[in-house]
């Protein structure tokens, strides 16, 4: 896989940049910088900059062909820890296996995780990621208590919500265009073990999906529903609700927790991307909903096969062949999510655009002025690149937009620029900002040319 690759190679190299969708690539110039001290060098050899963590984002958000990427997995150093309080002082190539390997142990999990352990804490604040427990405590910045950035010329500036806090709030979310961020303070979550107590349920319908999210949100602070997305009929937006809390207590007490629950595979090649297609995604999607043990009855877990399903199996990004995929995620607000999540679902089904993992969750409040999650609920959708699948994008945008809703810039790769501009009413703010510490427009990526984010 190119990304990786790039990120092992030292040095100043040419390589093929891409997401984890593997859509787009582009040839660009990387540096992989040491340590901090590295970064005034990489600053000075060059004029366009990028900052890139561990690649996990789907679209273009971390590569460019003109703006040198520079590579942040190496300034991983663990610089302070709190045991009593539970802060982290971290640099911002630390990812979450990294995170969870040293602190769990400890008693401390990172309080908003996404979907994967390989992103870094850098990359986790610049997209502000969300979790399964957004509808409860939000997004990442809010366990942010500070960061340092280092700007456009080179100055290293302290941000938090009482310091440069303008700054603070356009650089969650704000796609890494308003600089690096070079160290972090976070605050970890305190857990008891390194179990979760699960419960799934089997919904018949989306009004059946929406009734027992609303009626567990109080009791599970994680919650995620896969969602069905070729049924249709009186069966739309059947799902999987599955629910999560961190156990009390140590389940094997006396014991140290054990980290890898089970060992991985790894898919080893490309595969052929007719493979994925309707019938195959609808008889998977048939037996995943039929046979699921959805008891309502709340399970032990190990926390990585509940966090983490995808890292099970490396690589799955090859699944869908050497043209690459597309997650569109979109967030609807609350009063008109159900309307539009319907057209969304029965627009899917008619086209046969097919996805296996689709995902609902639930968002709360809103934070960074360019962040994604508004309060309402928020669908993602896996697609493979092939014939008419940006023209079904577009239809799907329509009907986001009249929803009032907006497509997450860490998954994007086809958005428009007009419609980007009618889905995030703070962008009018979030660019007099950007505007004001990197006026020549130094930190860009594809994503910011093709939205015009400068
Ligand atoms: C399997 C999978 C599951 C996922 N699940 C979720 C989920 O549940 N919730 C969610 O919100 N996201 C999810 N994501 C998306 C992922 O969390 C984000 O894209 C995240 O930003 C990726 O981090 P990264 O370290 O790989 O950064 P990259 O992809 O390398 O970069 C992402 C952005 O961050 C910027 N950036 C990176 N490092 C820095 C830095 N030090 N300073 C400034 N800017 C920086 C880059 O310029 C770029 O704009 C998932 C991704 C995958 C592959």
């Amino acid at each position: 896989m190119e990304s990786l690759k790039a990120i092992q190679s030292p040095g100043t190299a040419e390589t093929r940049l891409s997401g984890w969708g593997r859509y787009p690539s582009c040839q660009g110039h990387i540096v992989n910088p040491e340590s901090i001290s590295a970064l005034p060098n990489c600053f000075a050899q060059t004029d366009g900059l990028l900052p890139r963590g561990m690649g996990r984002s789907y679209g273009d958000a971390a590569i460019s062909n003109s703006s040198t990427v520079i590579l942040t997995r190496r300034l991983n150093q663990i610089l302070d820890f709190d045991e009593e309080k539970g802060i982290l002082r971290c640099q911002p190539g630390l990812n979450f296996e990294e995170l969870i390997n040293t602190f769990l142990p400890r008693g401390w999990f990172p309080p908003v995780t996404p979907g994967t352990k390989y992103v870094t804490m850098g990359g986790a604040l610049a997209s502000d990621i969300h979790g399964k427990n957004h509808h409860k405590d939000g997004s990442f910045v809010n366990f942010v208590n500070s960061f340092k950035i280092i700007c456009a010329d080179g100055e290293k500036l302290n941000c938090s919500r009482n310091e440069n806090s303008e700054l603070f709030h356009a650089t969650a979310g704000g796609m890494g265009l308003t600089g690096l961020i070079s160290e972090l303070e976070l605050s970890l979550l305190k857990v008891a073990s390194p179990y979760v107590l699960v419960k799934k349920i089997r919904c018949k319908n989306l009004a059946e999906t929406y009734e027992q999210i609303e009626a567990n949100e109080k009791d599970y602070p994680y919650s995620v529903s896969w969602i069905d997305c070729l049924a249709a009929g009186s069966s739309l937006g059947r799902s999987i609700l599955i629910l999560g809390k961190h156990a009390d207590k140590s389940l094997d007490a006396g014991e140290t927790p054990t980290l890898e629950a089970r060992q991985g595979i790894t898919i080893p090649f490309d595969m052929p991307s007719w493979i994925l297609n309707r019938y195959s995604i609808g008889s998977f999607n048939q037996l995943y909903y039929t046979v699921q043990e959805a008891s309502g009855q709340e399970k032990v877990s190990h926390f990585n096969p509940y966090f983490y399903p995808l890292d099970f199996l490396a690589d799955w990004n090859r699944l869908y062949g050497k043209a690459g995929f597309i997650q569109y995620q979109c967030a609807l607000p609350q009063e008109n999510s159900k309307a539009g999540l319907e057209e969304i679902l029965t627009l899917s089904s008619k086209r046969g655009r097919s996805s296996f993992l689709a995902v609902l969750k639930k968002f709360g409040k809103a934070q960074g002025l360019l962040s994604f999650p508004i309060p309402g609920y928020t669908l993602t959708l896996d697609m493979p690149v092939k014939d008419g699948l940006f023209e079904f994008t577009k239809e799907l945008d329509e009907i986001v937009l009249k929803h009032g809703g907006r497509i997450y810039l860490a998954k994007d790769a086809c958005l428009s620029a007009e419609n980007f501009r009618k889905m995030y009413p703070a962008l009018p703010e979030w660019l007099a900002i950007k505007r004001g510490v990197d006026p020549k427009n130094r930190f860009s990526s594809s994503l910011a040319e093709r939205l015009q984010l400068k």
